[in-house]
Order: C-alpha cells, then structure tokens, then sequence
C-alpha cells in the first residue's frame, strides 16, 4: 500500500521570514497539492536564546499571505520542535543501548590538543570503545559506520560521502539536551515524513541524518536539496547585505501571486514559453526532477518586472482595493481630509500601467490631492534648467487659459509650441510636468492635466513662472 506523501518545511523562528525559506515552503507547498499529501509545518524552536514568539508568529503570517494556509486541510500543525525534547532523548538513549552512540567526557580543548598533536582535524573517536556512561560533562556521540553513505537526491543525484570524512557527531550536548541534527530527524520520523525538501546548505548534514535514520531501523525519507539564493555578485543573500525579508517586499508593495510565482521560477521554469503562470499551473507541473541544482540569483528587477505584469492583470477595481494600504500610509504627502477616494479612482487606470510596486502609486498621485504642485528640488533643477522653459510655459499657460479641455487638445498645443522652437514634445513637456505634478516622472501627462482642471493646472503654472522669475 503506498500512502500519502507527507512534505515539511521546518524554519527556526529566529529573525525576519527570509525569501529563501518562502521558496522552500513553496517548493513543499506545491509538492503536497500536486500528488494529493500533507504539508507538515514545524517549528524548530530549540534555540531558546534565538527564538521569539513574534518570529513564529511571522512565519506562520507570511506563508498565509502566499497561499499555504493553516486552515486548508493538506495544512498540518504548526507543532513545535521544543515540545519533543522528550522524545529526542529517548531516541538518543536507545541508540546509545543499540550501541550505535557513546558517551564521551573530552573538553574541546582536550580535543583540540589530540587533534593538533596527530595532524589530523576534528574529533577522533577517543572514547568509541571507553565504555563511559552518562555523567557530568558528558556527551553523547554517534557511531559512525565504515564505509561510505550515498543519499539519493532528487534535485542533486546521488551524493556519495566516505564516513571516514565524517566525525563522531555530538547526539547529546552536555547539559543533556538535543542537538539539531538529532532533533530533526527524531521529529521527521515521529511526524511520518516520506519528502525533506530543504534548502542545499543542509546537504553536509544529510548522511549524518540518514545514518540515524537508519539506526534506528527506519526507510530514510526522499531528499532533495533545494539551490541555494545568490545575489548580483553571485554570493549567497545574506540578511546583512541584501534585502531577504518576505516582509519588507509585501510592504514595498510585490503582490502575494507575483513573489509566489517568481520564487517558484527559482530553480525551476514552468512549461511553455512565459514564466508567468497561475499557481494552478505551476503546481501541475512542478516536479523536483526539474529542479535546477546551481545558484538561483534572487534578481528584484526579474521581480518587480513580474510584479508589473501582476498588477496590469489586475481588474481596475482590484488594483485601487490593493492600493489601499499605501493611500492611508502614515507617511503619504496629504492630510486625510485632502484625500478624495472617487478622484483617485478615477484616475487609477492611468497607474495601473505605469507602476512596478504598489509603493510607487503615492508619490505618483499626490499632486492631485495637494493644493499646490509638491516640490522635488532635483526635479525642479532637471527640468527647469533651459533658458527656454520659461518662455514655453509663459506661451503654455496663454494657450490653455482659452483651448479646448481635453488631452488631445492639451497635447496639441504643447507640441505646436515645442515644435515652433524646433523642440520634440518630449523636451517641451519636462517643466510643464514639474509645473503640474513636482516630479519629472509620473501618469500621463495631458490626462493628468484634463483632470486636474483649468483652474488648478493654471495656478499651478502661474507658482512656476513666479519660482523661476
Ligand atoms: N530548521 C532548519 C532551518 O531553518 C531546517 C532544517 C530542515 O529543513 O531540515 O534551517
């Protein structure tokens, strides 16, 4: 009888939720949806100087906000390492009576000076045949076998490790409590887990785990080791160099499906000719058999690029519901009271297309809600610059007060002007957005001012020709 396959993802709540491990439960959140098993999440709080309850906590919000959901039912747990301790030591204990683990009383310096004194690094198996028992100060140590140790990995191949490169691992710290390794195995046992798909640096821990497994009389899961995150400079992201918080992309404003879809492409390439593709697809087709075994880069431009196609399939009304939170933000340029949330939505579709994350849409529309064009000292310099740009919105300003109000006809005189002077529309048309909108990038131009109004956009024009004299 073959039974349902059972995934885990098993983060340590010790900091922000990295984008590699969201990858990771992805991976594993796939897997479980695509052959119908169960997503185990676990904890693995034993680092009790490290922990906190809030990281847990995050983990748990940040996989609800991609998808894997604790409410759906191939969602089991989350269980919490540190409640096993128990059953790790009684794991510990039984390899110690099978023989397969002893007891060792070495200080590390006394390991040291053995090491240094026969040339040879790490820990040489002094105590193997002592015969110590448990005691203060004590140990307790794998037996590593002769011979060599293949693990089979889906992603990798099979990766063959001769024991005599591997010490005898510590099972038992000398206050008695667990070490990762034990623990982790201890609880993928007890929590029947056929699949550890986890991230490539756990590979050098893998034969030391599978001899545990096998120790103790136990089919060793399917392993696969998932390629590990770089960045530009192909170095492995790190929290001290690159941005790897899940969180602090959701709150630049990367939609949920887009940063689901471009970690699934880490790694991996769905069918077909476009990366981007509904979850539904990726997890028919995803298999660990195509994952890809060198460095992914973690590229934010690939991402943003994605998040800007995201955000065009958006439906109108969608896109101004997820705007939302960047519109009420603390830190937005209006006061609530200027805020008009019909003007905004009128105006929404002339964002949609031009932005790559949802960070961007205040500063793209503020100066629809101040009095006043915001001021942008940089931009103000870029565009108003040129001896001519205060002729072209001297003419600009007597040709609206009279013209036609809408885009077309606001566009045409703006080129008639420029063209006069032997300047293209895209020249001619720098101050009058800084004029308008404080920026020199933003919505389009003429359908912005159509907006705006007469009134306004001459006001506006009028503070310019007075700023520049
Ligand atoms: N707790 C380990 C980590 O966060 C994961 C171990 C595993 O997946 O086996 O790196």
């Amino acid at each position: 009888m073959t039974t349902a396959p059972r995934f885990r993802f098993a983060p340590s709540p010790t900091g922000f939720f990295h984008v590699g491990g969201a990858r990771t439960a992805l991976y594993n959140w796939a897997l479980a949806q695509h052959l119908g098993g169960t997503f185990v999440l676990r904890i693995e709080d034993t680092d009790e100087s490290r922990n906190s309850p809030e990281w847990t906590q995050g983990i748990i919000d940040a996989l609800g906000w991609l998808g894997i959901n604790s409410d759906s039912p191939q969602f089991e747990g989350p269980y919490f390492q540190s409640h096993n301790a128990d059953k790790h030591i009684a794991a510990a204990h039984r390899l110690f009576e099978q023989g397969n683990a002893y007891w060792c009383d070495l200080t590390s310096e006394q390991i040291q000076e053995r090491a240094k004194a026969s040339g040879k690094q790490g820990y040489d198996g002094y105590s193997r045949d002592r015969g110590l028992s448990a005691g203060p100060g004590h140990v307790l140590r794998f037996r590593v076998p002769q011979g060599t140790t293949i693990v089979h990995d889906l992603v990798r191949g099979e990766v063959e490790f001769a024991n005599d490169t591997i010490e005898d691992f510590v099972l038992l710290r000398s206050n008695g409590s667990p070490m990762f390794l034990l623990a982790n195995v201890i609880d993928d046992i007890d929590m029947t887990v056929t699949h550890v798909v986890r991230a490539e640096e756990h590979l050098p821990n893998t034969p030391k785990q599978q001899m545990v497994w096998d120790a103790l009389g136990v089919t060793p899961p399917i392993w696969a080791h998932v390629p590990v995150l770089v960045n530009e400079q192909r170095k492995k992201l790190s929290k001290r160099r690159d941005k790897v918080a899940l969180e602090q992309y959701k709150s630049d404003g990367i939609l949920a499906d887009a940063m689901v879809n471009y970690l699934m492409t880490l790694g991996w390439a769905p069918h077909g000719d476009t990366e981007i593709v509904p979850w539904t697809t990726m997890v028919e087709q995803f298999r660990l058999e195509d994952v890809n075994h060198s460095p992914a880069f973690f590229d934010v431009k690939k991402l943003e690029a994605f998040n800007g196609d995201y955000i065009r399939a958006l439906s109108l009304s969608d896109f101004i519901d997820a705007c939302q939170p960047w519109l009420t933000a603390s830190d937005v340029a209006w006061s609530p009271a200027q805020f008009d949330a019909d003007v905004f939505a009128s105006i929404a579709s002339l964002i949609q297309t031009r932005v790559a994350v949802l960070s961007e849409v205040a500063s793209m529309v503020d100066f629809f809600f101040l009095p006043d064009a915001p001021t942008d000292d940089a931009s103000w310099t870029k565009a108003m610059t040129p001896e001519w740009a205060h002729d072209v919105l001297n003419e600009c300003a007597r040709e609206y007060a009279t013209c036609d109000w809408n885009h077309d006809s606001l566009k045409l005189v703006l080129e008639t002007i420029g063209t006069n002077r032997d300047l293209k529309l895209g020249k001619v048309q720098a101050p009058l957005r800084v004029a308008i909108t404080g920026r020199t990038v933003g919505p389009p131009l003429f359908e912005s001012i159509e907006f705006l109004g007469r009134q306004r956009t001459l006001a506006r024009i009028g503070v310019a020709l007075q700023r520049l004299g």
